[in-house]
């Protein structure tokens, strides 16, 4: 393994996805729904590889009905317009929209300013593209930028501000204040905004707001979202990024020697889902609602500290009131403890010191089994 990636080593997902099997535990670690996305979705994806549609490698940018329901979702969501020709680009999940968008706009020594916590495919990225990550802490309780430390923390070798709301692992949603504000330095500062919306359907308290839509923002922005949690089907790895059209071409660049294409008949699908009524992405919003609130009264009850997410399907809380373990060493022993497995956030710090009482929990599970995970959570004691 190069230098690049030799601190990376394997994916915290993995390894406690493994530890999850292997004790046969119920696992909150990994964001993943134990419930598949709705039936007619899948059946759209039957008829497309039994049509034929996509069985062979599609279009590089994406089909064009997909690509056509990604730019029209924007507007009928966000008041976005976009040209599904030059201005949408069809990724292998976000995740590769988040590698392609970083190797496309980097020069090898840029700094990037993310926030810490950060979602782990990010530090790498920015590792691969030979480009600095700097962080911008979320400070416990409230996870909320701090606008006089951003303008600090800006430099003449930063390049790029890499967002993402909701915010993966606090569930810090921005708020319009927050967002203009990050937008007026971007604009001042004359720099580039990759921001993750992946959980743009997942929000509790407040309201999605894209920060392309704001003065300034549209050319300097790539916005990158996914299926996979909005349509719980993340194995389908279909992702998008939206942005004014050199950025696109920029990302796409990178693309094509990536993946070139990605999976053909999902995508047909998917542009089936994203035209679901409005009932649909309220529906799954309530029912995470639902499902936030019963994990987060059994963490409290089982002693955790919650912090309440406004976003996202996590709830990170604190275990100090467990004793001075670190976050790590927790999640390590937990399922062999009480028979569930959790994410540690301190793995989504540069110091894992910072994130030494953190540990986030998924509550993208069925009710039985959230109910089943607290009364087994309450045994710690
Ligand atoms: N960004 C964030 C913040 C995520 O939590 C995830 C989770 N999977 C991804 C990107 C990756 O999305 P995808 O599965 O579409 O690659
Ligand atoms: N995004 C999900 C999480 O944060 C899954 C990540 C992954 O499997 N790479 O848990």
């Amino acid at each position: 393994l190069n230098r690049r990636l030799a601190t990376f080593g394997t994916t915290i997902f993995a390894e406690m996805s493994a530890l999850a099997a292997r004790t046969d535990s119920i696992n909150l670690g990994q964001g993943f729904p134990d419930t598949d996305g709705p039936e007619e979705i899948r059946e759209a994806a039957v008829r497309a590889l039994r049509a034929g549609h996509g069985n062979q490698y599609p279009p590089g940018p994406g089909v064009p009905e997909l690509r056509d329901a990604v730019a029209t979702h924007q507007e009928r969501f966000y008041g976005l317009t976009w040209s599904p020709e030059t201005e949408v680009l069809v990724t292998t999940g976000a995740t590769e929209a988040i590698a392609a968008s970083l190797l496309a706009l980097l020069e090898p020594g840029d700094e990037v300013i993310a926030f810490e916590p950060y979602y782990d495919s990010y530090a790498a990225c920015i590792a691969m593209a030979g480009a600095t990550r700097v962080p911008l802490p979320l400070r416990a309780p409230d996870f909320r930028p701090d606008l006089d430390e951003l303008r600090t923390l800006i430099t003449p070798r930063t390049r790029l501000l890499l967002l993402n709301t909701p915010h993966n692992p606090t569930g810090t949603v921005l708020t319009p204040d927050e967002l203009s504000g990050i937008a007026a330095l971007a604009v001042e500062h004359d720099l580039l905004v990759v921001t993750d919306e992946v959980y743009e359907h997942l929000i509790f308290t407040g309201a999605h707001h894209p920060i392309a839509a704001l003065p300034g923002m549209r050319e300097r922005t790539v916005s990158i979202s996914s299926s996979g949690k909005t349509f719980s089907y993340t194995g389908w790895k279909i992702g998008w990024i939206t942005g004014d059209a050199p950025l696109v071409a920029a990302v796409r660049a990178a693309k094509q020697y990536l993946t070139f294409v990605s999976g053909g008949p999902f995508q047909y699908a998917i542009a089936e889902a994203l035209a679901l009524p409005d009932a649909f992405f309220t529906g799954f919003r309530e029912d995470m609602r639902r499902k936030r609130d019963l994990l987060a009264t059994g963490l409290r009850a089982a002693g955790f500290r919650v912090y309440e997410p406004e976003g996202t399907y996590f709830i990170t809380t604190d275990i100090s009131p467990f004793g001075d373990e670190d976050a790590y060493a927790f999640c390590r022993a937990l399922p062999e403890r009480c028979g569930v497995a959790a994410v540690p956030n301190s793995v989504f710090y540069d110091d894992p010191e910072r994130g030494r009482s953190q540990v986030r929990f998924t509550f993208c599970k069925r009710e039985d089994v959230l109910q089943e995970a607290a009364e087994r959570l309450a045994r710690l004691g």
